[in-house]
């Protein structure tokens, strides 16, 4: 059995990282045991769909065709804090800063 190595998302760090039991749905969770992150947990695929990059490529898609930022949100099933982050983050970075 081949062994992944798993990356905690907080400090990048694969050599502190162990297993951690089961959510409610099934998913593993891990925990960090680094000295940044202190026994912090997290789970290797996050349930949230707004962490992933389709929803945030369809969040920009959407808001260039004009749809506003409850529809966006409506239609991706994500909050829309989550929207407005994602297209304060894609408005920065296409001024340049
Ligand atoms: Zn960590």
């Amino acid at each position: 059995m081949a062994l992944i190595p798993v990356v905690c998302p907080y400090c990048q760090t694969d050599k502190d990282v162990v297993k951690n039991g089961k959510t409610a749905q099934g998913k593993q969770r891990f925990l960090c045991r680094s000295e940044h992150c202190q026994g912090r947990s997290f789970l290797l695929n996050p349930s949230y769909p707004g962490r992933t990059l389709a929803v945030k490529e369809q969040i920009v898609k959407m808001s260039l065709n004009g749809s506003g930022i409850r529809d966006i949100a409506r239609v991706l099933q994500v909050s829309t804090r989550t929207v407005i982050g994602e297209l304060k983050k894609t408005k920065s970075a296409q001024s340049g800063q």
